[in-house]
């Protein structure tokens, strides 16, 4: 059965909060990976985390073929940067701040240790859009977001736009 659970839209403060580290690899994580990836590919996007959807513990998913190859599934629990080089600039959005994108500078190339599903460890070496979306990722376990990453005025821009739909109603 597939599980869409609602998606936190910028403003909500499990955004900004620091998530704390995945402890148990149970049948409750399963579950709440599960509805991450259905959730992700019902908006549809190529990444999630969990505090996208309220839950501030250190886990995002990542599918950059958007649930056309299993074989391309990432669940990323407690990620840690082993390296990261280069830079790319590209346009970059977020689930939870939809219909607005900017330019995003991030590195080209990543190296990244981080658990699966099960505990097992594993180190995913990555460039081009994966090594944007495991730092677009890693950003959010620590309380950050893409518009973090522009320029004042830029940023300022989107957050009275925002502001203007909240008032409205439609954000
Ligand atoms: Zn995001």
């Amino acid at each position: 059965m597939v599980m869409i659970v609602p998606i936190l839209k910028y403003g909500s403060p499990e955004l900004r909060a620091v998530s704390k580290a995945v402890d148990s690899f149970d049948g409750e994580l399963e579950k709440i990976i599960k509805n991450m990836f259905d959730t992700m590919y019902g908006s549809p996007g190529i990444g999630l985390a969990a505090a996208q959807i309220g839950i501030n513990i250190r886990l995002s998913t990542i599918d950059l073929s958007v649930g056309e190859d299993a074989a391309k599934r990432i669940v990323l629990c407690n990620p840690e940067i082993v390296s990261a080089e280069g830079e790319q600039r590209a346009d970059e959005g977020c689930l939870s701040i939809p219909d607005f994108s900017d330019s995003v500078v991030r590195p080209l190339k990543m190296v990244v240790r981080c658990q699966d599903a099960h505990g097992e460890e594993h180190t995913i070496e990555a460039e081009g859009l994966l090594a944007r979306c495991l730092s677009h990722e890693i950003d959010h376990l620590n309380g950050v977001l893409f518009i973090d990453h522009l320029s004042p005025l830029k940023r300022t821009l989107i957050r009275n736009k925002i502001r203007k739909l909240a008032k409205a109603g439609e954000w």
